[in-house]
C-alpha cells in the first residue's frame, strides 16, 4: 500500500490550499484501483486496519513535510462508514497527531453521506469531536446520494465538494446547460451556510473558467495534477510553492 496525494488550488489563482491522500494497492506490477478494493475492504472488516495505516501513514507524512518544509497546507484523508462503528475513531486520529507533536489543524477528514446515514456508529458525535478539535470534515461527492439538506445545517461540516460527474457535465457537447444550473445552486448554497466549495474532477480550462465565474473557490482535477506519489508530489508542489503558484495559475 501506499499515498499519492493530488492537490487543491484556489481556482484564481493556483496557491495551493491543501492536498488529499488516495491509497494505491501496488499487486506486482499491477496497481488495484480503489474502487475495485475498498468496497471489499469495507464488506470485511479489513477497512479497519487498512483505515488505520492510512491514518498513520498520513500523519507520518505530514510530520516528514513540516520538518521538510515548515507550515504546510492540510493534508484531507478518506474515511469510511464502517470505520466509525469502532469506539473512539476520533480519539485514535487525535492521539496520532500527539504522537508526532503536530497541532490538529494540519488534518482533514472527508466523509460521504453514506457516514451520516449509519446509525449503527456514533459517527455524527465523533465527527463533532474532531470538529472541536480543529480538524474541518469535508462532505465527499456532494450531490449524488441522498442528501438530506437539513444535515448540512446540523452538522459540523466545513466543506462541500462537489462530485465529478456534475464538473464533467457542466455544459454540454451541444452547448446546453448541463449540471450547471445544479452547480450554481449547490455554490450559492454553500455559501449562504459559510461553507467551503471544492470541485472534484477538473480536467479542462473550460471548466476551471467556468467554475471561476459561479464563485467556485477551490479545485481539485488533472487539470492542475494527478494524484502522485509522497516524493513527486513534494518536489512538485510543497518544494517551493510561489513557482509553483504561476505554473498553476498558468493552467488557467
Ligand atoms: P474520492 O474520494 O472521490 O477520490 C477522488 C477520485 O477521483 C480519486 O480516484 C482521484 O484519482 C480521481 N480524480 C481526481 N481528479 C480527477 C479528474 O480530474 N478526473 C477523473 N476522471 N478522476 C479524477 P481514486 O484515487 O481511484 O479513488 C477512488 C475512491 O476510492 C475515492 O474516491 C475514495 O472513495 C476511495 N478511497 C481512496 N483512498 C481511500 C482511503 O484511504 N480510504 C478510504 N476509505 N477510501 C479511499
Ligand atoms: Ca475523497
Ligand atoms: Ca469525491
Amino acid at each position: 500500500l501506499s499515498l499519492h496525494f493530488q492537490p487543491q488550488v484556489n481556482t484564481d489563482s493556483g496557491v495551493l490550499l491543501g492536498a488529499e491522500a488516495l491509497i494505491r494497492w501496488h499487486d506486482g506490477e499491477k496497481q488495484v484501483p480503489p474502487d475495485h478494493f475498498i468496497p471489499v475492504a469495507e464488506e470485511s472488516g479489513l477497512i479497519i486496519p487498512i483505515g488505520d495505516w492510512v491514518i498513520e501513514q498520513a500523519i507520518a507524512q505530514i510530520a516528514e513535510w513540516r520538518q521538510q518544509f515548515g507550515d504546510i497546507p492540510p493534508i484531507a484523508i478518506n474515511l469510511s462508514a464502517r470505520q466509525f462503528w469502532r469506539p473512539a475513531l476520533s480519539n485514535q486520529i487525535l492521539e496520532r497527531l500527539k504522537a508526532h507533536h503536530l497541532p490538529n489543524h494540519v488534518l482533514e477528514v472527508e466523509v460521504t453521506e453514506s457516514v451520516l446515514l449509519d446509525a449503527e456508529g456514533g459517527s455524527i458525535e465523533e465527527l463533532r469531536q474532531l470538529r472541536q478539535a480543529g480538524i474541518p470534515i469535508a462532505l465527499d461527492d456532494f450531490g449524488t446520494g441522498y442528501s438530506s439538506l437539513s444535515y448540512l445545517q446540523r452538522l459540523p461540516i466545513a466543506t462541500l465538494k462537489i462530485d465529478r460527474s456534475f464538473i464533467n457535465n457542466l455544459v454540454l457537447d451541444d452547448g446546453s446547460p448541463g449540471s450547471e444550473p445544479l452547480v450554481r445552486a449547490i455554490i450559492a448554497m454553500a455559501k449562504s451556510l459559510s461553507l467551503r466549495i471544492v470541485a472534484e474532477g477538473v480536467e479542462t480550462v473550460p471548466q476551471r473558467r467556468h467554475l471561476t465565474t459561479l464563485g467556485c473557490d477551490v479545485i481539485q482535477g488533472y487539470l492542475i495534477s494527478r494524484p502522485l506519489p509522497a516524493v513527486e508530489f513534494a518536489a512538485k508542489f510543497l518544494v517551493d510553492r510561489n513557482t509553483q503558484t504561476s505554473a498553476n495559475k498558468a493552467a488557467a
